[in-house]
Formats: C-alpha cells, structure tokens, sequence
C-alpha cells in the first residue's frame, strides 16, 4: 500500500481556514481501512454560528451581483468540476468507496447542475401581472432568501450539495455547508474546486462538525437571525428535529431524508430487466443509497422466477474493491457498518436469504466466491435476498441501508399498490410493466415524489425535480426550475402611475 501524507482537513470560514484541532479525527478508506486519507479538524457549535455569520455579512453584496454574472461564476464551477472530473471521481471512490464508475456519475451530475444554472443566471425571470385599475401596473420578483445553511449526508457526498449549493448562490445566497464528517476528503476536493471559480469571501463558508455541534450551532444561529435557509439531507430521524427546529422560527426548511422504496414486478414484464433494475439499485452503492430497493412486491404468477433469476443474477455479481469493475464497494464508514449489522438482527431466523452463502462481513470464515481484492482490506458484506417478507417485517417498512432486499408477492395491482405505500416513505418507486394502464395506474395512485417505469428506484437528471414525500421529506424538490423556490421568495410591487 502507498503510504501518503494525511490531508489535513479544516473549516473554512469566510475564507480563513480555522486552527488545528487537538484531536482530529482519522478519515480512511473503507475499501483499505488500513490507509489513513485524512486529519479532520471538527469544528464546534460556536464556529457553526461563526459561519453563518459570515454568510450572513456577505450576502448583500453576493445578492447585488448581476444574476447573469453569479451564473457566469456558477459556468465557471462547472468548467473546473469537468477538468478535474477524474480526481473528484476518485477522492469520491477512496473516501466512500462508492464504484469509480457511479462516483464519475455523481461528479457528473455537478456538471450537470452547473449547465443548466449557468444559463438560468440570464432567465432569472420576474412577471408583470395586469391591473385591474387603471394606470397601474403589477410586478412579481424573485428575491434571495440570504443565508442557507446546506447539511449533507455523505452517500452522495458531491452531487447531492452541488444540487443545492449552485441554486441558492445562483439566486443570490450565501451557503454554510456543513458535509457529512465521513466524507471529509472527497467534500474538501469539491469545495477547493468551487472557491477557485471567483466566489468572494464568506460567500461559501465550509464546516466540518458533527451532529451535535451542528444542531447546537444552527439553533443560535437561527435564534440570532443569521440563517434564512436550511436545506437538510440525511435520515428521517434528524430531519424531523430540524423541521421542528426551522418551525419555531417559522421556517421551511428543505429537508430531503430517508427512503424504503419499492419495485412492482407485473405478471406481464420482463423479468430480465426487472432483476436487472433490482440488482443495480437494490445493491448499488452497496445499499446505501436513499434510492436503494428496498422491497420487490412480484406478482403472484411470476414470483418464484424472478426470485430464481434475482438470486442467480445476485450470487454471481462481483463485489469487492470499487475501482475494478465491481457492482458495489465497501461500506461508507465503520459507522454504517455497525448499523447494518444491527439490522441483520431482525432477519436472523425468520426468512429465507438468497443470492448469498451469509449476511454478514465478507471474511475468510465467510467468504464470497468471485470476490474482487481482498475482503479482509476493507468493509465488504454480503448481498442478502430476503424471501417472503411480510408486512409486519421491520425489515419491510423500515430503511436498512446496507445490501439487503426483501420479496414478497402480489395478486392485485391495488394490493401491490397499498403494499408500496405502506411504510410511509415517499421518495422513489418503480414498476415493470409491458402494460401502460398498470403504468398510469401506479402512478396515480403512489405516494412517492418520484416514479420509475420499467427502470430501477436509483438515478436523477439535474433538470427533473428530486425529492420525496411523507417520511422522506416535506415536499421540498431540488434540480431544474422547481429548487428555485427553495431559494428564493416572490416580492410583488404595485405602481400607479
Ligand atoms: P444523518 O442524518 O445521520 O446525517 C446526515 C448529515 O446530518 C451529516 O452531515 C451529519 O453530520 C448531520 N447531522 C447528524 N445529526 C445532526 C443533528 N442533530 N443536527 C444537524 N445535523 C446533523 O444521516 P446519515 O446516516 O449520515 O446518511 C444516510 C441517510 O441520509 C439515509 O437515511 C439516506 O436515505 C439519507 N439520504 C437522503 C437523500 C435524499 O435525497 N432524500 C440523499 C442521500 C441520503
């Protein structure tokens, strides 16, 4: 193994970089824990409400710049992110250990995003709206909001803040962003990237901190007035206490959270590219993605084939170090690990696994024929298959963020329908169907902010709107036209003439 000097990772604030911390915590890759990538200097609550401070002084200014200028800064993001499109892919794979091929997805998806505002900086549009008195006209403008404090979880640690950073400045805002601790380096090499493209000073502030700190640090800021905006990606259950948090301060934050999302197979589809959809997001990223599969609802008559085609296609997937050709890495972090392996908890002795020899760690006492590397390098586990999950199963209704997929089966579309909706998530779901009633008829009647045909639950394009319902989110979408009203707000102007 090469053996590199750490990074050594800190907060910037207003464009100073803050003082080393005593202890830093150690960042490595999950695919060789034994490399150490990074020193992250954690910042406290104090530095958080520092931050926003600071984006709050330079907001004016920012807002003052013409918006076709604040989008030739957002062209130039994206120039620079597309020039060094494989270094980011690859902090992206070492950080995370999500496949070098999705991390060039993800970092293409900042690209993406950073096209289509360019040009929004030009069509920032306002209205005129007709009077019903004479001599008298009626105007509509789009505001900035001020400053945006941008919390991110670290499984889509550069695509996911480009989605809301490149918004909120393209609209006159400041941002604090707040990465995910886990995904220090990756989210180093993408703020270096966005500040060499002309951002002035606390425009983009950068904090590293934990949860705690975190919460602490934006409840004063909040309390003092410093943040207009909280745009929040992570689980369900710290997404709600910002929500409560934002609400005494009457303000609705864009909270974009967790997800047990749900594939219906039809009697009439094909099956092949339905396993195909099932094995790409149901252990994609090895799981841990918001949009992973969570459960396959089959119909009855077509059941037990897919179930024997899902499991073959599973057991011969190769899994194991994320620059080879592999369908999934490691695990994000010892971390997500630990949570996984808590949730194998509530499967052990009531189902029938699939696809795999064990659910646990890929080790030397369980190893995985075909295995890409050495498992003992990293945080490697098992593809699990999970047959006749019930309704009652916590493994049905709950987010397991791990490479585990529950099937169960179907003899009614609106049955298949009730069972999708069930654990109240809302983020993403998908049919397979060769019939478009059935197609039309999921869709209408599903609950989830984003439905698929004959595709799998995982993928985004940066100009259809991102986001889920219930507990996924408050409704809130990110990407194309729709995030503008995140961050913005309409001032209308009467003038009598
Ligand atoms: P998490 O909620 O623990 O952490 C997410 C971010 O919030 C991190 O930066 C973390 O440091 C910070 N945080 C944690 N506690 C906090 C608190 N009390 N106050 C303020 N900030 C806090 O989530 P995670 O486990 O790191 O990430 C995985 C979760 O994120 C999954 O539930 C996944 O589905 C979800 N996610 C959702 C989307 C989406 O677009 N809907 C995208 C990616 C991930």
């Amino acid at each position: 193994m090469t053996q590199t000097t750490p990074d050594d990772l800190r907060s910037v604030i207003a464009g100073e970089r803050l003082d080393r911390a005593d202890k830093p915590l150690i960042s490595t890759n999950p695919a060789r824990t034994g490399e150490v990538l990074a020193e992250v200097s954690l910042a406290g609550r104090a530095e958080f409400t520092a931050a926003c401070r600071a984006a709050k002084e330079a907001q004016r200014a920012w807002a003052a710049v013409p918006a076709p200028i604040r989008g030739q800064v957002i062209g130039n993001i994206g120039d620079l992110v597309a020039a060094n499109k494989e270094a980011l892919a690859r902090a992206v794979t070492r950080d995370i250990g999500k496949t070098l091929g999705e991390a060039r997805g993800e970092v293409q998806e900042i690209i993406d995003t950073c096209e289509f505002f360019r040009g929004e900086g030009r069509r920032l549009y306002g209205q005129t709206v007709p009077s019903e008195m004479p001599d008298k006209q009626l105007f509509a403008f789009r505001n900035p909001l001020g400053a945006a404090a941008i919390i991110t979880a670290g499984n889509f640690p550069v695509a996911v803040p480009s989605w809301y950073i490149v918004p909120a400045l393209l609209t006159g805002n400041t941002v604090v962003w707040k990465p995910a601790e886990y995904a220090a380096s990756c989210s180093w090499a993408f703020y270096e990237l966005f500040s060499r493209a002309g951002l002035p000073k606390g425009v983009l502030n950068l904090v590293y901190a934990d949860g705690e700190e975190t919460f602490a640090g934006l409840e004063q800021a909040l309390g003092e007035g410093l943040v207009d905006k909280v745009g929040f990606t992570g689980s369900s259950a710290v997404g709600t206490r910002i929500g409560e948090l934002c609400g005494r301060h009457l303000q609705t934050p864009c909270l974009e959270l967790g997800g047990k999302n749900p594939m219906v197979v039809t009697e009439d589809a094909d099956l092949d590219l339905a396993v195909e959809g099932a094995l790409f997001s149901g252990f994609g990223t090895a799981g841990q993605r918001c949009t992973s599969l969570g459960t396959a609802i089959v119909h009855e008559s077509v059941h037990q084939a897919f179930l024997e085609r899902f499991a073959a296609a599973t057991a011969a997937a190769p899994v194991g170090d994320p620059t080879r050709d592999v369908l999934y890495g490691p695990m994000i972090s010892e971390r997500f690990a630990d949570r996984y392996e808590g949730y194998l908890d509530w499967i052990s002795g009531h189902h029938r696994v699939l696809g795999s020899t064990a659910t646990g760690r890929i080790t030397a006492d369980a190893p995985r024929e075909g295995f890409v590397g050495d498992p003992a390098d990293g945080l490697f586990y098992h593809p699990v298959i999970l047959a006749g999950v019930r309704p009652e199963d916590r493994v049905f209704t709950e987010e397991t963020f791990g490479p585990i997929v529950g099937v169960a089966s179907y003899r009614h579309l609106e049955e298949a329908i009730e069972l999708a909706d069930l654990p109240g998530y809302g983020l993403s779901c998908s049919i397979y169907t060769t019939d478009p009633k059935k197609a039309f008829a999921f869709r209408s009647g599903i609950g989830a902010g984003m439905v698929s045909v004959n595709n799998s639950t995982s993928g985004a394009e940066a100009h259809l709107p991102f986001g889920g319902n219930g507990r996924s989110g408050n409704g809130g979408r990110l990407s194309g036209l729709w995030v503008l009203d995140q961050f913005t707000r309409w001032q209308s102007m009467n003038w009598d003439y």
